[in-house]
């Protein structure tokens, strides 16, 4: 029931302080109640060609979670990366009893290709799991967040051209979602690389960087609120972004990003926020943050939807 990312930019960390800040992450998320926890980190730097994605999932508190990453670990702890990007997540099973398979990061194949945390419910996760099973994707967990990591990487097994973006791929499959979800996703075909989205169950960015953040398109100001002033920014901002609307937070400077359910787990590291709002998809690529609003899709009828994925 609640979600942790962290992701640093050309701001050198050790492995142990990665999972330091993931783990206090989920902490801070304990309070609104979980069966579980999981998360995902990377492999390897990302210098190094061959990389993986690394899954450490376990029934009960997040405290099991944090021992299980030390003990499943095999790199040494002071190894520093420049730019990392890790996911964690407490669940509150709504679909299938609470275990180790059916914690989160859900994932795409055994190859983690795609994972995903997810926050909410997928209403028509029946219609799209029967389909992804006749197109021959096999599930591993009895949750509806797994339809979702097997139906990203259905897009992008079905992608028309190569070089086809992360975001991309991610706004196509929340066009076929019915229901509530937060979601993260990272992906070894994207490496360093970041997407998040909403609808429904909420989801905040924080940015902490000691440059100045510089925008194109759209001034920060309507995107970005110090929780100080949380209200007044918020009103105005909703005024001016309208559904095509994108913008580039920041430079190609060091920053760190921190994506979470709740502003408690993001006010100790940064006070500048970013609220996503319903279909909003924010993406982080080079270090830099773009965030645009999906169109929903013209039908609500699941299986209408399920055929422009055909
Ligand atoms: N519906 C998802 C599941 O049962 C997510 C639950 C949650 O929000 O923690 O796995």
């Amino acid at each position: 029931c609640g979600i942790f990312a962290y992701m640093n930019y050309r701001v050198p960390r050790t492995r142990k302080e990665i999972f330091e800040t993931l783990i206090k992450g989920l902490q801070r998320l304990e309070y609104r109640g979980y069966d579980s926890a999981g998360g995902a980190i990377d492999g390897n730097n990302h210098e190094v060609k061959e990389r993986h994605i690394q899954l450490v999932k376990k029934r009960g508190k997040v405290k099991a979670l944090d021992e299980e990453l030390y003990k499943q670990d095999s790199m040494d702890l002071k190894v520093e990366f420049e730019t990392h990007f890790g996911i964690a997540h407490t669940r509150w099973a709504t679909h299938g009893v609470p275990s180790a398979v059916n914690s989160h990061p859900q994932r795409s194949d055994k190859g983690n290709e795609f994972v995903v945390i997810h926050n909410g419910i997928i209403t028509n996760y029946k219609d799209l799991r029967k389909f992804l099973e006749s197109k021959g994707y096999e599930f591993e967990s009895e949750t509806d967040t797994e339809t979702i990591a097997k139906l990203i990487k259905y897009v992008f097994d079905n992608r028309e051209t190569e070089d086809i973006t992360f975001s991309t791929l991610v706004e196509r499959v929340i066009q076929q979602l019915e229901g509530a979800f937060a979601l993260v996703f990272k992906s070894i075909h994207y490496p360093g690389e970041a997407v998040a989205t909403r609808r429904g169950s909420p989801l905040l960015i924080g940015v902490r960087s000691k440059y100045k953040l510089s925008t194109e398109q759209i001034p920060i100001l309507y995107r970005t609120c110090t929780l100080e002033n949380v209200k007044n920014i918020c009103k105005t901002r909703m005024k001016r972004l309208d559904s095509s609307a994108c913008l580039h937070a920041v430079g190609d400077k060091a920053v760190e990003f921190f994506f979470a359910s709740d502003a408690s787990a993001i006010i100790e590291h940064t006070n500048r926020v970013i609220f996503l709002e319903d279909d909003d998809i924010a993406a982080v690529a080079d270090g830099k943050l773009s965030i645009h609003r999906v169109k929903r899709s013209a039908s609500d009828d699941p299986s209408r939807a399920i055929q422009t994925l055909q």
